[in-house]
């Protein structure tokens, strides 16, 4: 199933999502209507929160990025209760967008390397580090875990500048290909 996805502004994307469990219903439809609803937005990535679910899962399929980093062609993952547990390396600066916040990139500064860890779709644990494009990736999807928006992390000057365009987009001012959800609207969990 392909669902609307939450815009900026709506209360959803500012939560701290939680861990669930190994039953967790419908737990394999989610992840499969996550990859699904990506495909269809033409995203890198989608966190379960984007489509109103408050719960630490996201999906990635880097293969749209393989032109720029031949090891994003077959980057594709669902990660569950993902957790960071070690970020290293100087903070390099890299354009990003987000499904939420159509049509607006910025450039935003994060660490290098990570460690994370995770359970896979069948339940096995995983601990890995990451580098470069895919680090990028899956610390954006991974802040929209904790409530963070790629926004909230450009320069005090940027942040000024964007506060209008970012009232805006939260107002519906947008287009997009996709479906989405308004801040106020109600999204079906
Ligand atoms: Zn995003």
């Amino acid at each position: 199933m392909i669902y609307p996805i939450v815009v900026y502004g709506h209360p959803v994307l500012r939560k701290v999502a939680e861990d669930v469990d190994k039953d967790y219903p419908g737990l394999s439809q989610l992840i499969d209507d996550l990859f699904e609803t990506m495909y269809h937005a033409e995203g890198l990535g989608l966190a379960a929160p984007q489509i109103g679910k408050s719960v630490r899962i996201f999906v990635i399929d880097g293969s749209p990025a393989a032109e720029d980093d031949p090891s994003m062609a077959d980057f594709k993952k669902a990660f569950i209760n993902v957790h960071i547990t070690e970020r290293t390396g100087d903070l390099l600066p890299m354009t990003e967008g987000c499904l939420s916040i159509p049509n607006l990139r910025e450039e935003v500064n994060r660490e290098a390397h990570i460690r994370i860890e995770y359970y896979d779709l069948n339940w096995e644990y995983h601990q890995e580090t990451y580098d470069g494009y895919k680090a990028r990736v899956i610390l954006h999807e991974y802040d929209h875990l904790d409530g963070i928006m790629f926004t909230d992390r450009v320069g005090p000057l940027r942040k000024r500048l964007l506060k209008g365009k970012l009232n805006a987009i939260s107002k519906g001012m947008f287009e997009a290909d996709y479906k989405t959800i308004l801040p106020g609207q109600k999204v079906k969990v």
